[in-house]
This record gives structure tokens, sequence and C-alpha cells, in this order.
């Protein structure tokens, strides 16, 4: 039997502690409903629109039945489709993500999975053979702790197959080079370099020939969810998708 040394046992003792003593000073209350210990409570999340159409997520101009690249883009891409699961412009869509992106609020991601598996049911998107959570630099996983995309993944993961979750693979995509936050970048240009060899493939066999699902939170540009692409697809992957929970619409600053 593995016994579990002293210190961790204090370090699990004492985070209870913590979050038991948060929950007493700051009670959760629902975003939408006001109801207590949920951020975003079942009755309210199954409330949320789905985003009623899906774009090609290159061009972002012609519409497409799931997000799936139109025919002129498909050429140009090694990413398949987008699907989107809502909007951005609906206010607890957007607030729900900041505070999940970056408030650290883990809690959000159940109601947030559970969305993005209402759209792949209602888009009837085909299953993938494996789920890649986009990873984040190990430095930036230190930092902030856990990987918001990776719990996505998981939540979709259990959630779209209960009885027989999808395989999820955190290690054969990796982020081998440190970039600048997408978001503090003013151009499409700028983004684009920024994220340009950031991964690499570190188990081929892994990803050879299968149909990947790749899970982020929300995309911009889409820069680093088509880089991934490409690396995943140079490496032999047969098919990429990719769904988010929505499509922040990109403001070139000037
Ligand atoms: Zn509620
Ligand atoms: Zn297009």
């Amino acid at each position: 039997m593995k016994i579990t040394p002293l210190w961790i046992k204090i370090a699990i003792f004492l985070q209870n502690l913590n979050s038991l003593f948060l929950d007493t000073i700051f009670p959760i209350n629902c975003i939408v409903c006001g109801v207590e210990n949920y951020w975003l409570c079942e009755v309210c999340s199954k409330k949320i629109k789905l985003r009623d159409q899906q774009f090609c997520p290159l061009c972002e101009k012609i519409i497409t039945p799931d997000g799936q690249a139109c025919f002129a883009c498909k050429k140009k891409s090694a990413l398949s489709g987008i699907l989107v699961a809502a909007s951005y412009q609906d206010p607890i869509i957007s607030k729900a993500v900041h505070l999940f992106k970056y408030r650290f609020i883990k809690e959000l991601s159940k109601p947030l999975a559970t969305l993005i598996v209402r759209a792949i049911q209602s888009y009837e998107l085909p299953l993938p053979e494996l789920i890649i959570p986009i990873p984040l630099h190990p430095r930036r996983l230190r930092w902030r702790g856990f990987n918001q995309s990776t719990l996505l993944a998981k939540d979709v993961a259990e959630n779209l197959l209960p009885d027989s979750p999808l395989t999820i693979c955190t290690t054969a995509l990796v982020r081998n080079r440190y970039t600048l936050p997408q978001m503090s970048l003013r151009s499409h240009h700028d983004r684009n370099l920024n994220i340009s060899n950031a991964f690499t493939v570190s188990d081929v066999s892994a990803i050879e020939n299968k149909r990947i699902l790749l899970v982020d939170d929300i995309a911009t540009t889409g820069s680093t969810i088509f880089e991934c692409a490409r690396i995943l697809k140079a490496a032999g992957a047969k098919e990429i998708y990719a769904t988010v929970i929505a499509r922040q619409e990109y403001k070139q600053k000037s």
C-alpha cells in the first residue's frame, strides 16, 4: 500500500480548510440566478442559447453546416473546422469565460463543457477517436496551476459518452516554446508569428491516423488552433477538428 507523505496530508488539509474558509467568507452564487453553491447552476446553464449559425473558421464569411472550413479554405488549412458552442456576445458567456480563464474558477469547467457537448450533439458532429486540449507551456502551467483546456476536454469526454468516455491525450502535443499571451499582441501577423512553431508532437504513434478533436476555451483569430492542426497533420493525424466555447470578436488595435 502506498503511504501518503505527511507533508502532502498537511497540504491537502490546509487546502480544504482554505476552501471551507473562503466558502464561508465569500459564498458562491450562480452568476445568473444567484442560487447558492454554484457559479453557473444547471438550470441557467441549460437555458444558454447555442450559437445558431456556424461559419468557416478561416474566412469567417461563409456559413457552413457545423463550422467546417468552406471549399476554398479547406485547400489551404490542415484544420477541417471549428465548432463554436455559444456566442461571446451573450453576457453570461463572456462573464463565465472570464471567470474561468482569468479568475481561475475551475468549477465553471463543467457547465461550460456541457455547452460544448450540447453543440456537438445538436450539430451531430462525428465523434473523434482522440481529444487533445490545447497545451500550455510548462512555465505557464506552473503559474496558472491548471490548464483550463484540459479541464474542459475531460468534462467534454465524460459528458459526451458517460459509459465509455472518449480518450484524452495531454502528452502527444506539447508547447515547447514560451510565447507571449496572444491577447497582448496587436496584429494578426504578430499573433501568427508568435505562435509559429510553438508546438511539437512528442508521440507520433499516439496521433497517427487518428481523427482528433482539439478543445480550447475561446478562439479569437484562431492562430493557435490552426498551428496545432498544422503540426498534428504534418505528424500524420488523419483529421483535425476543433471546438471552443465561443469565438471572441477580433479587434485589431491601431
Ligand atoms: Zn442559476
Ligand atoms: Zn472559408
